[in-house]
C-alpha cells in the first residue's frame, strides 16, 4: 500500500462544490490524500506552474476565466501533472476541447461519487506517469542521437527523411529543417540514387537492408555541396504500426579511405618514380592474360626495357644522378606510350611496359622504335649531359601462356638477345629463345645428349676476298638443331655451355668437325688454298686439352697447321692475360694462325694488340653495319684498317650486308669480308656449292670499266654463276 499521501489541489471559485468534494473524498479508502483549495485563477494557475501537486480537478468556471484556459496556460509553461477538468453538466464540445488541450480527463459535477473520482484519479496518475516515462526515454532516446558521432537518421516507407542527427548534418552539411521530408536519394552519390530511383526507391531501401541487415557496407554519398565520398553505413527496417521505418548509421571514410589508397599505393609503386612497381605490374599483366582468355582478339604486348650504360653513370656521377635519371626516363616513357598503357618500374634499371589493345606487331615495334629514339636524346641532370640508349625485349600476346611469370621471362629472354646483339636495339621473342629459359641442369643434359645424338651442326660462312671475289676460306659456327626446340643458334646456348663445362667437348667436336671438312675439301679442290677459321671459347682457351688436340689433328694429317686459324676475342684474353698469352704462343709456335674476333667492342688497347701473337683482325660487324649511316663508324673502321696496316695485321670485315659497305670497304683497303651480302653461314653442303660454282652474289662491275680493280679471272669466275 502506498503510504505517501497523494497531494490534490482543486482549484474551483465556489466554496460549497470544494465541500462536497471533500467529502467525496473522505470516503476515499484506498489511497491517502492530502487535499487542498485554491479558489481564483491567478493562485491556481502559480500552484500549477511551480509543480506543487500530483494532480489538479479544476473547475470549468473560474470567475471571468475558465478552467480551460488555465489548463492551456499551464500546460505551455511545461506542465505535466494531470489535470481533471469538472463542468457543471455534460457537454460534448468541452469534453473534446478540454482532451485536445492536454487534460487527463474530464468529469461532470453532478455525476461525481466517491468511486469514479478515486478511479479518475488513479488513472489519470498512472497515465501521466507513464507519459513521464515516455517523454523521459524520448529525451534520452534523442540525447543519444544527437550526441552520437556517427550519422544518424530515419527514413519512412515514402524514402522521405523523418529524423536527423548532429553528425548527420556535419556529414552532409543540411541543417534539420533542410532535409527533413526530402528524399533520402538526396544523399546517395549520383550513380547510387540513379540506380535506387530507377529500380524504385522503396524497392532499393527493402533491398539493401534486408541483405545487409547487421553488416557494415561501403558506399558512397553526396553532400550538399554536390561532392561526393565514401562512407560506411549500416541499416535496419523499423515496422511500427504507423508503417514501416528505415534506420540508417553512416560514417564519412574518406580519411580512412585516403590513408588506405595511400599505404595501397605505396605498396603497388615504386617510390622513386612513383611508377607501378613489380608485383603491381604482375597483377596488371595477369588481367590482361584474363582478359585474352576470354576475348581472343585482345592482343596485348609487354616491352621489356634495360638501360645499357646505367651502371657506368650510376657508378661515374653517383647515386643521386642516377636516380634522376631514372625519375627522367620514367617521364619520357610515359610520355612515350598512349594512356591505357602501363609503364612499370620492374627493377633497378629495368622497366617495363604492358601496351593495351595493340592493332599489329609493327605498331609495336614502331612504339619500342619510338621509346628508344626518345631515350637517346641526351638528359641534362645537375649539370651533366647524360646519354643512355635502352634494350628492350618484345614480346606479343599468346594464347599459351597462363601466367605473367612465364610471360615475364620471355620477355626477358628477347631484352637479354637485343642486348648480346649489340645494345640500344630490340628483339622480339621467339620460341628458340626458349633455351635461355631452360635451367642449367637441363641445358647441361640436353647439351650433352646433344653430343650423342649428334645433334649438332657445324655451318660454314664464305670469307671473301674483296679484290678477286675468291673464297677460299670460310668460319665455321656451330648450330644446334635441338630435337624440341629446331635450330639453335650460338649465342643461345654458348654462354649456358661456358657456364657448365660443356663448351668443352662441344667445342672439341666443331675443331674436329672443321678440320675434317675443310682436310676433304682440300682433298678435293686441290688447287685452291682452302682454310677453316675456328671460334674457341675462354673455358676452351684455358683447357689443357686444347693444345692437345691441335696436336693430335696435325699429327694425323687430318690438316695443315697453316689451314687453320683460331678466334678468339680480347676480352677472353684480357681477362687471364698471362695464361691466354701462353697457350697462343704455343698454339703459334705449331703453326696455327691466330685472329682477334669482334674487334672494337672491348678493350681495343694497342699493347694488347702488340703482346699476343696475331695475324689478323676482325673488324666487329657493329660498326661495319653502321657504316652506312654514321659517319663515325666509318672512322672508327678506317682507324682499325690503318691501325692494323702499321701493324702488319690482315683484317676482315664482319657483317657486310649492303653493297655500298662493300665499295667503302675496299675503297678503304679492306681486302676481306664475310657477310649476308656474300652469303650466310650455311650447311657444309652448300659451301660446296660455293666452292664448286662460286658465290651468288655477282660483283657489280660495269662492262669494259670496273671502278673495282677485280682481275679478269676472277670476273669469270664470280659472274659465271649458275
Ligand atoms: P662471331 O664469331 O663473330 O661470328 C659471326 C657471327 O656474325 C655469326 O653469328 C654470323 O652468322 C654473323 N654474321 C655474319 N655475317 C653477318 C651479317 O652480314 N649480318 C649479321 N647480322 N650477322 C652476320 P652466329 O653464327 O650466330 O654466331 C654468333 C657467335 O657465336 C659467333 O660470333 C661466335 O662468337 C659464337 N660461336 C659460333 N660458333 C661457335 C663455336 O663453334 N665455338 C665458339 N666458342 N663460339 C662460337
Ligand atoms: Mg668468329
Ligand atoms: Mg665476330
Amino acid at each position: 500500500m502506498n503510504t505517501t499521501p497523494i497531494r490534490v489541489l482543486l482549484i474551483d471559485d465556489d466554496e460549497e462544490d470544494y465541500i462536497l468534494t471533500r467529502y467525496i473524498f473522505d470516503e476515499f479508502k484506498e489511497h491517502q490524500f492530502s487535499f487542498d483549495w485554491i479558489d481564483n485563477f491567478r493562485d491556481g494557475l502559480a500552484a500549477l506552474n511551480e509543480n506543487r501537486y500530483d494532480i489538479y480537478l479544476v473547475d470549468y468556471r473560474l470567475g471571468e476565466r475558465t478552467g480551460l484556459e488555465l489548463l492551456r496556460e499551464a500546460v505551455r509553461n511545461g506542465c505535466t501533472a494531470p489535470i481533471i477538468l469538472l463542468t457543471g453538466q455534460g457537454d460534448k464540445a468541452i469534453d473534446l476541447e478540454a482532451m485536445q488541450a492536454g487534460a487527463a480527463d474530464y468529469l461532470v459535477k453532478s455525476e461525481l461519487a466517491a468511486p469514479l473520482l478515486e478511479r479518475a484519479i488513479r488513472y489519470s496518475l498512472k497515465h501521466a506517469r507513464s507519459l513521464e516515462e515516455i517523454q523521459h526515454s524520448t529525451a534520452k532516446f534523442h540525447s543519444v542521437i544527437q550526441s552520437a558521432s556517427d550519422a544518424i537518421l530515419l527514413v519512412n516507407e515514402d524514402g522521405e527523411i523523418t529524423l536527423w542527427n548532429k553528425a548527420a548534418e556535419k556529414t552532409f552539411g543540411y541543417r534539420e529543417e533542410e532535409i527533413l521530408g526530402f528524399p533520402v536519394t538526396s544523399l546517395m552519390a549520383a550513380k547510387y540514387a540513379q540506380k535506387a530511383l530507377g529500380v524504385g526507391l522503396r524497392y532499393t531501401l527493402e533491398k539493401v537492408i534486408s541483405r545487409f541487415s547487421g553488416q557494415i557496407i561501403e558506399a558512397a554519398g553526396r553532400r550538399k555541396d554536390g561532392s561526393e565520398f565514401p562512407l560506411e553505413l549500416s541499416g535496419s527496417v523499423w515496422k511500427t504500426s504507423e508503417g514501416v521505418y528505415y534506420t540508417a548509421i553512416l560514417r564519412d571514410i574518406t580519411a580512412r579511405r585516403a590513408v588506405e589508397d595511400r599505404l595501397l599505393h605505396e605498396a603497388s609503386h615504386d617510390a622513386l618514380t612513383g611508377l607501378p612497381n613489380r608485383a603491381h605490374f604482375r597483377g596488371l599483366l595477369q588481367n590482361a592474360i584474363n582478359k585474352t582468355k576470354i576475348e581472343p582478339a585482345h592482343r596485348f604486348a609487354v616491352l621489356f626495357l634495360d638501360l645499357d650504360r646505367f651502371k657506368v653513370i650510376n657508378d661515374g656521377l653517383g647515386h643521386v644522378v642516377g636516380d634522376k635519371l631514372l625519375v627522367a626516363i620514367a617521364g619520357r616513357l610515359q610520355a612515350g606510350v598512349r594512356p591505357g598503357d602501363i609503364v612499370s618500374r620492374f627493377g633497378g634499371d629495368e622497366f617495363t611496359i604492358l601496351l593495351d589493345s595493340v592493332g599489329s606487331f609493327e605498331a609495336v615495334t614502331e612504339i619500342a622504335e619510338r621509346l628508344q629514339s626518345k631515350l637517346t636524346a641526351p638528359f641534362m641532370i645537375d649539370k651533366y649531359e647524360v646519354f643512355t640508349s635502352a634494350s628492350i625485349g618484345i614480346i606479343m600476346s599468346d594464347a599459351s601462356y597462363e601466367n605473367p611469370e612465364s610471360f615475364l621471362r620471355d620477355a626477358d629472354a628477347a631484352m637479354y638477345r637485343a642486348k648480346e646483339a649489340g645494345k640500344a636495339r630490340y628483339e622480339v621473342f621467339n620460341k628458340a629463345m626458349h633455351v635461355r629459359n631452360m635451367n642449367l641442369l637441363r641445358m647441361e643434359n640436353d647439351l650433352r645428349k646433344a653430343i650423342e645424338r649428334s645433334e649438332f651442326r657445324v655451318f660454314y660462312q664464305p670469307i671473301v676476298n674483296l679484290r678477286t671475289g675468291a673464297t677460299d676460306e670460310f668460319e665455321s659456327l656451330v648450330r644446334w638443331n635441338h630435337p624440341e626446340l629446331g635450330f639453335i643458334p650460338p649465342v643461345d646456348f654458348i654462354p649456358v655451355a661456358e657456364e657448365t663445362g660443356m663448351i668443352v667437348p662441344v667445342g672439341e667436336w666443331v675443331l674436329e668437325e672443321s678440320c675434317r671438312q675443310i682436310g676433304d675439301w682440300r682433298r678435293r679442290f686441290p688447287k685452291r688454298q682452302l682454310s677453316v677459321s675456328v671460334n674457341l671459347s675462354a673455358k676452351q682457351l684455358m683447357h689443357p686439352n686444347l693444345i692437345r688436340q691441335v696436336k693430335e689433328i696435325m699429327r694425323s694429317g687430318t690438316l695443315h697447321p697453316d689451314c687453320l686459324k683460331l678466334e678468339v676475342t680480347e676480352s677472353m684474353v684480357m681477362d687471364n692475360a698471362e695464361a691466354a698469352l701462353e697457350v697462343l704462343s704455343e698454339l703459334c709456335a705449331l703453326g696455327v694462325r691466330l685472329s682477334t674476333d669482334d674487334f672494337g667492342t672491348g678493350y681495343s688497347s694497342l699493347s694488347y694488340l702488340h703482346r699476343f701473337p696475331f695475324e689478323r683482325l676482325k673488324i666487329d660487324r657493329s660498326f661495319v653495319g653502321k657504316m652506312d649511316s654514321d659517319a663515325k663508324s666509318e672512322e672508327i673502321v678506317r682507324t682499325i684498317l690503318t691501325l692494323a696496316e702499321n701493324l702488319n695485321l690482315e683484317v676482315v670485315a664482319e657483317g657486310i650486308e649492303t653493297e655500298p659497305q662493300l665499295f667503302r670497304l675496299r675503297e678503304l683497303g679492306c681486302n676481306l669480308a664475310q657477310g649476308y651480302l656474300f652469303s650466310k653461314p650455311v650447311a657444309a653442303a652448300e659451301a660446296e656449292r660455293v666452292l664448286t660454282h662460286g658465290l651468288k652474289y655477282k660483283f657489280p662491275v660495269a662492262a669494259g670499266q670496273s671502278p673495282y680493280p677485280i682481275d679478269a679471272d676472277t670476273v669469270l669466275e664470280v659472274t659465271k654463276i649458275q
